[in-house]
């Protein structure tokens, strides 16, 4: 456990009670007997990779998802030994690296396969993979039954790999209209029936498809948006069966604090300019930690209520019209919760007209980390100093 300081006061705040709770939630709703594979790709979707890992397996999760070979390693790494699978595609030069560490890979075409047998080299284990299908989302796998059966040929008569799973992913189980998400699932049944399924981890719900279609779980869902307390879409709100938790928030504070007169303006392009008398704040926090230049004019919370940002966003430092004087130290939070109000990733998501997948993935490594759980800290990752 290390607390490494962190001297600029901007930070997130991840907290793992929340996401414990989504995470047993989830894990009663699908059932005893269906895994829960805890996607944390993308240092799980900006919160940090290995303490969410840490916190999902302890709630049950049983096998971890990444998107790189590298996320993986880096899992391993910071010494976690449960399965992990890697669902993007591993270059097959470096399949005997991911054999080596016990990660398991995506087989995803013949061409792969081939690739890999060819140059996967003396491995004391067989390398493990999961086969792909492509049934609809158009973005890795096998798509028909020659191609299927090709794989698993090869996989039987070679000693090397070894086939453990099989799943699909689907392009539309966030929406309201399901003629497309039948399609891929009709198509997934009937594809997967040749392959010998008491001995595979078979799976094709994300936390859409897992949250809002318990029967087709098959005996695994992937886990990801949800765990982090975020809808996978506004569409489907209001059938998610149990209330998600919101894990990640955002905070700064206040470093400087003045009046401007009227007509004194603010930041680059000097685009703001005060209409009467009124104070300004500043705080360290700009678009190289992800805050966008195209937040600008949108709110935070001081006090407890919503104050705007005034003028550009710059790299490093935004500055806010503030509603009357606040001493340095204030507390800014641009995510989360002050008294009653809050803002959330929906909110910023909806702003910037995207997802609010995107949100927690942009706030950049340059905003430490600090791990809450049942509202005490944990740990501070601060990835700037070594
Ligand atoms: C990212 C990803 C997931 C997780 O999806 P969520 O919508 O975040 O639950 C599941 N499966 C695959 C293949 C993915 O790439």
């Amino acid at each position: 456990m290390s607390l490494k300081p962190f001297y600029r006061k901007t930070w997130a705040e991840i907290d793992l009670t929340a996401l414990k709770e989504n995470v047993r939630n989830m894990k009663r709703h699908i059932g005893g007997d269906v895994h829960l594979m805890a996607v944390v790709k993308a240092n799980a979707y900006g919160h940090g990779d290995a303490h969410v890992a840490k916190a999902a397996l302890a709630e049950g999760a049983s096998i971890l998802a990444v998107a790189f070979l590298d996320e993986a390693i880096s899992l391993r790494e910071q010494g976690i030994d449960a399965p992990i699978l890697v669902l993007g595609a591993v270059p097959p030069e470096y399949a005997g690296i991911a054999a080596k560490r016990r990660i398991t890979v995506t087989g995803y075409s013949v061409g792969w396969l081939k690739e890999v047998l060819r140059l996967i080299g003396d491995i004391g284990e067989p390398l493990d993979f999961h086969l792909k299908i492509d049934t609809g989302m158009g973005r890795l796998g096998c798509r028909n039954e020659d191609e299927i059966k090709e794989m698993m040929d090869m996989t039987e008569s070679s000693s090397k790999v070894n086939c453990c799973g099989v799943f699909t992913h689907f392009a539309t189980a966030d929406e309201k209209d399901t003629d497309y998400f039948n399609m891929q699932l009709d198509r997934f049944k009937e594809l997967i029936k040749p392959l010998p399924l008491d001995r595979l981890m078979v799976h094709s719900s994300n936390s859409a498809a897992g949250m809002r279609f318990k029967k087709q779980l098959f005996n695994a869902v992937r886990f990801g948006v949800s765990m982090y307390g975020m809808s996978p879409s506004s569409e489907i709100k209001d059938e998610l069966p149990f209330p998600l938790k919101e894990v990640f928030s955002l905070h700064t504070e206040l470093v400087h604090v003045k009046k401007i007169a009227k007509g004194e303006s603010v930041s680059y392009g000097a685009t703001y300019t005060a209409e009467h008398d009124e104070w300004i704040g500043t705080v360290p926090v700009g678009y190289a930690d992800g805050w966008l230049r195209r937040l600008a004019g949108s709110e935070v919370l001081i006090d407890g209520k919503r104050q705007k940002i005034a003028g550009r966003i710059c790299m490093d430092q935004l500055m806010i019209s503030l509603q009357e004087e606040y001493p340095v130290g204030t507390k800014v939070t641009l995510i989360g919760k002050q008294k009653d109000e809050r803002i959330s990733v929906d909110e910023i998501a909806q702003k910037l007209q995207t997802i609010n997948y995107e949100i927690t993935c942009m706030i950049s490594s340059r905003v430490p980390r600090m791990f809450l759980e049942n509202g005490s800290i944990m740990e501070i990752r601060n990835p700037i100093l070594p």
